[in-house]
């Protein structure tokens, strides 16, 4: 079976102890997804082209994983036992919802958008233990196996999970209505990164002209929280990038800035990986 994402490396002379992943920019849905919503609408979630926009990150040192499936088939941004009971078809004790199946956007979603149902029948058990064990757990094997080796290689490592958001959110997110900024750093309200990271970050979009915040509304998901430990030197945050930078949000086509943006996306990932390669 084709492993659910691709993970591309740098050259071994360059290589630094610096990791982005991208668990929402797939957009395939395996064959046993049966789903009546249109795509049109499951391309909500999508964050499309971040995976491209955040290329570079290899030729400065990084590695950039991506999965190739679609979070709303199972999403990797979530813990993996975050499955609302009312998706099953008989009870499971494994499920442990939080505040994002209360959304219904947990591990499965049970909605696409605000009032449109993902399924039409309940799923079984089997069903999402294989999303689970074909597609969820390589991409964390990957993830978790490519930070382990740079942590042991080099006692250090600064890893980022790259985002999209609509420019304003809707009635599943916490935030509906409301524009919001073009960058959202989230580092856990500083416990998931070190400062002095996460303030380059900043300053590598200040200064080119983008409006960044912290933590509100996003303060970075499980992927974040899961693999960041400060006290261990593992440092890990998120980057929500506004989609009306790059790109036309109804079509899901590239817009007229897509290549400036691009460029300048470019240039954060040369400030940080100057920065962590000036720290190991
Ligand atoms: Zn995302």
């Amino acid at each position: 079976m084709k492993l659910p994402f691709t993970l591309l490396s740098p050259s071994q002379e360059n290589c630094l102890p610096l990791v982005f992943d991208s668990p929402h920019s797939g957009i395939n849905f395996p064959s046993d997804f049966k789903s009546e919503v249109p795509l049109s609408q499951l391309k909500s979630g999508w964050d499309a082209f971040i995976d491209d926009l955040w290329q570079d990150a290899v030729k400065v040192g990084g590695h950039l994983l991506h999965a190739d499936f679609s979070r709303m088939y199972i999403d990797p941004n979530r813990a993996p036992n975050d499955i609302d009971p009312a998706l099953l078809d008989a009870p499971w004790h494994e499920c442990q919802p939080t505040k994002y199946s209360e959304r219904g956007m947990g591990l499965i979603r049970r909605y696409a958008l605000p009032n449109v149902a993902m399924y039409k029948e309940p799923l079984s058990r089997a069903q999402i233990e294989h999303r689970i064990k074909h597609y969820y757990q390589p991409y964390h094997q990957a993830l978790s196996a490519t930070l382990a080796k740079l942590h042991q290689d080099f006692g250090a490592v600064w890893h980022i999970d790259c985002h999209s958001m609509k420019s304003k959110g809707n009635g599943m997110n916490i935030d509906n209505g409301v524009a919001r900024p073009d960058i959202i750093l989230g580092d856990n309200l500083g416990q998931a990164a070190g400062a002095e990271f996460v303030q380059v970050v900043e300053d590598a979009f200040s200064k080119r002209g983008y409006n960044v915040v912290r933590n509100t509304p996003y303060k970075g998901g499980y992927l974040v929280t899961h693999y960041g430990n400060i006290k261990d030197n593992r440092h890990s945050m998120q980057i929500e990038i506004n989609r009306a930078l790059y790109m036309n949000e109804k079509a899901f086509t590239p817009n007229d800035n897509y290549h400036n943006f691009k460029q300048d996306i470019s240039q954060v990932v040369k400030d940080i990986a100057d920065y962590v390669s000036a720290n190991v």
